[in-house]
């Protein structure tokens, strides 16, 4: 028999996803890079980023097969795949869950709330991905990784970078498009999280994605693994993935419960109906301050997404009508 495993999702409680996210990418000088006047988003690139688009090549995916579970003769069964439960219906679970599928593997994904998972994308807004998250993505899936592209609004052939929060003066730029059109990488894009994950559990297969299944406990059997749900129900599998976030049951279960660590910061965010007159040239811009800082992000038709990060207490709570006067 094929043995089981646990894998938690490697989310670090302690870690700033912003700093991760936004600040990855080395210093670059601006005049590098041409700016053609394209309209900003999921346009074409012009002239050189053009030749070297066509250049991008997709990355292989390194990914096993999925064996079949053996009889206890020995001998592979055609009949039986080997099953894996994913935790947590978010984009690491239902990435990882496209991944599993397209290789073979049996995927069944529980998600505790799966209009959570859409309508906080409503909140949260877009999403940056960067150039080899979207390579992962088409190794993955070409086809929805194109989706995904498409949906998306491209920032990384424009101007990123820190600006001093008062006079506007650019301390850093970042060049996303250069080291990715050289490594034959997609163009870094922001897309909605509710699109992104719809597009995600489209291709996952809604019938593999179990709604209202708040995962609360597991139990491994050596060879197999046991998921319970708060509803009492309990499902089987030969492997469990644990892709359900920051306060993850399964890391809990399995290693034991530990809070997650207060980054000091409270994340503000919202999206404005709002065209600035340098959009052609700026794809998001972090405004720095004192104990605050502030990111706008092209996010196309028309709209720029916010983040106000404010240096606060933990455990803020929004007021009722959700307004500060
Ligand atoms: C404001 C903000 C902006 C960000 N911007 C970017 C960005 O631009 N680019 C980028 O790459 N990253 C960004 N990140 C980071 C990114 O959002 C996370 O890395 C990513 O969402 C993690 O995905 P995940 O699937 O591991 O976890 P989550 O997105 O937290 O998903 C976990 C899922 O598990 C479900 N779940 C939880 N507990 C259970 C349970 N017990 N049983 C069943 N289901 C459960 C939840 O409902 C949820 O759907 C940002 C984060 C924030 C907060």
């Amino acid at each position: 028999m094929a043995s089981s495993a646990l894998f938690c999702h490697s989310i670090n409680p302690s870690s700033s996803v912003f700093s991760r996210t936004h600040f990855p990418l080395p210093v670059f000088n601006s005049s590098s890079l041409e700016f053609s006047s394209f309209a900003h988003c999921n346009f074409c690139l012009k002239s050189r980023k053009s030749d070297l688009n066509k250049k991008l090549t997709q990355v292989k995916a390194a990914v096993t097969e999925s064996p079949t579970v053996t009889e206890s003769n020995g001998k592979p069964s055609d009949q039986k795949k080997l099953r894996i439960l994913v935790a947590g219906g978010g984009i690491g679970g239902l990435v990882f869950a496209l991944a599993a599928k397209r290789k073979g593997f049996e995927v069944l994904v529980f998600e505790k709330d799966t209009s959570a998972i859409r309508g906080e994308g409503q909140y949260r807004g877009p999403i940056q991905i960067q150039s080899n998250a979207l390579a992962a993505l088409e190794a993955i899936d070409l086809e929805v990784a194109e989706e995904v592209m498409k949906a998306g609004c491209i920032t990384g052939d424009r101007i990123n970078g820190l600006v001093d929060g008062v006079s506007g003066t650019w301390y850093v730029k970042f060049d996303t498009f250069t080291p990715a059109a050289e490594r034959g990488l997609p163009v870094t894009r922001v897309i909605s999280r509710m699109t992104l994950q719809q597009i995600l559990a489209r291709a996952v297969g809604e019938d593999v994605i179990l709604n209202e299944s708040n995962v609360v406990n597991f139990e491994d059997h050596g060879n197999k693994v046991t998921v319970m749900l708060e509803n009492g129900q309990r499902y089987e599998g030969d492997l469990l993935v644990g892709a359900d976030g920051i306060w993850s049951n399964v890391r809990k279960n399995l290693f034991g419960h530990k809070e997650a660590t207060y980054s000091g910061y409270t994340c503000y965010t919202g999206i404005a109906d709002f065209v600035p007159v340098d959009i052609e040239t700026v794809g998001y811009r972090v405004f720095l301050g004192h104990k605050q800082y502030f990111v706008s992000s092209d996010v196309g038709a028309g709209k720029m997404q916010w983040y106000a990060f404010h240096k606060e207490p933990p455990g803020g709570m929004d007021r009722p009508n959700g307004r500060y006067s």
